[in-house]
């Protein structure tokens, strides 16, 4: 453990992030070229004389970015990537066929070595804040799966954030699946809450643990009264509000059809907008409801790699920014993200808001009036997103950002690819190149848990076999 006396001297970075958004001059760069961390807080940023015996790191022909935040994900799934059955389908069959199909399956092993992959592989792409959608609950499980990825988070040195997913109904895809998982009662849901917020939660600005209320679905696990319900404890306790909303057209046609309403008005009408409050995926969307969102500042983690693998679409991020939505980033479960790391998921986001625009350009002759999306989003304004943006709407003041006095989560990457090759502007190369830049260094609240790549105590060619016999006893299970 550090402590506060201890310093570290970060030297010669090529480049700075800070995570800002450029707002009220706020730098987005900062030239550096040295940071000093003290305990586990970043104390000065500048040119630096290195005191006598301070450890330091050098960081030459690196670039320096705030580690990222994670702001969704389903950290079980890692043990579900690529389902043949489940590959091409959209949202609803794709649920059915894949996370649904399977979960049944997850004893407490598999289930952790699942979290244990997945977090290692946000880990080495620079990722120190976790914030898991978890919804593998049902009565009278044999195992705490909240305090398995607690676990081994706090294992690996990284920030988690719960979010308490589970549903009070069976929805009609599972219903019919002989692996059904049976509800809980919402009892039992809230009170679990309560013992998780006990337990956990922690309100500091730069908490390394914390507990939010995330139904998995409000438009269908719950009813309307348990939503306002759940949202009143969670005001009472201190604790932010998360659900999936919107992924796919029948999130539209389900509201209208159900409750004669947009989704966004209905979880309006169930108190669950607002600054306390951020939802998964946000693909489809009328102009009123991304009013509404952002007049209640409502936030948004954007999966752009889920929405793609499963055909759902373009999330209209800049059109929610704009509307003063708090944006965030999030890699989503990997059965439908096989690539659940934080710099396949920026690279994609830069990407694909710039194709999103383009792809509504018009030629002149039909009233056009400009060619291309290439000025819809920075790279900038996309590290913002998953940095100071994710801590944002997990309410964590002083993460996210390089700056004096916020948390010490740093990455340092090397662009010793040839893919980093020839850059004009090595500092935007993790997000506009993408790939996989080394990391030679993550930070996480002044604590080195990365170094070269690697972890300590961690030995990826066991969790590689581990992996491989835990899908081959999986796939005999439901085909026997
Ligand atoms: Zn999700």
């Amino acid at each position: 453990m550090t402590t506060n006396t201890t310093t570290t001297l970060i030297r010669n970075a090529t480049a700075i992030m800070t995570g800002g958004d450029g707002r009220q001059g706020e730098a987005t760069r900062l030239a550096g070229p040295d940071i000093r961390l003290r305990g586990d807080t970043i104390e000065a940023i500048g040119a630096l004389t290195p005191r006598p015996g301070e450890t330091t790191v050098d960081a030459s022909d690196c670039v320096v970015y705030p580690a990222w935040v994670n702001t969704h994900h389903h950290l079980f799934q890692s043990l579900l990537k690529g389902d043949p059955g489940g590959l091409n389908a959209s949202l609803t069959p794709w649920l059915a066929a894949t996370p649904y199909r399977f979960r049944a399956l997850f004893d407490e092993r598999r289930f952790r070595l699942a979290a244990r992959i997945g977090l290692i592989e946000l880990a080495r792409s620079g990722c120190a804040s976790v914030a898991d959608h978890n919804y593998l609950y049902y009565p009278d499980m044999p195992f705490d799966s909240s305090g398995i990825l607690f676990e081994e988070a706090d294992r690996l040195g990284l920030r988690f954030v719960l979010l308490r997913g589970g549903a009070t109904r069976t929805r009609q895809l599972e219903a019919e699946l002989p692996s059904a998982l049976r509800p809980e009662s919402f009892d039992h849901y809230l009170a679990d809450i309560e013992r998780l917020a006990a337990r956990y939660h922690d309100d500091s600005a730069r908490a390394m643990q914390r507990v939010a209320v995330a139904p998995t679905t409000v438009l269908y696990s719950i009813s309307p009264q348990e939503m306002r319900e759940s949202a009143a404890l969670a005001r009472r306790l201190g604790l932010r509000l998360h659900s999936h909303l919107s992924e796919t057209v029948s999130y539209q046609d389900s509201a209208r059809a159900m409750h004669g309403m947009s989704p966004v008005a209905f979880c309006g009408e169930n108190d669950w907008l607002g600054p306390d409050v951020w939802y998964a995926h946000l693909v489809k969307l009328d102009a009123d409801e991304i009013a509404l969102l952002g007049e209640t500042r409502t936030g948004l983690a954007h999966c752009p790699q889920s929405n793609g693998r499963l055909g759902s679409g373009i999330c209209p991020v800049t059109e929610l920014a704009a509307a003063g939505v708090p944006v965030s980033i999030g890699v989503d479960g990997a059965a439908s993200n096989e690539a659940a790391d934080m710099i396949s998921e920026v690279h994609m986001t830069w990407l694909a808001q710039r194709a999103r625009v383009g792809m509504v350009a018009q030629p002149a002759y039909r009233g056009g009036q400009f060619e291309g999306g290439a000025h819809a989003a920075s790279v900038e304004e996309v590290i913002h997103w998953g940095t100071a943006g994710g801590a944002n709407v997990l309410g964590l003041g002083e993460v996210g950002r390089i700056a004096p006095g916020y948390s010490a989560d740093l990455a340092i990457y090397k662009l010793d690819d040839p893919r980093y090759f020839g850059l004009h502007d090595p500092a935007i190369g993790p997000v506009a190149s993408g790939g996989r830049p080394s990391l030679k260094a993550l930070f996480s609240a002044g604590q080195r848990i990365v170094t070269d790549d690697a972890l300590p105590d961690v030995d990826l060619a066991e969790i590689a076999h581990e992996a491989r016999a835990a899908v081959k006893a999986m796939l005999d299970q439901v085909q026997g």
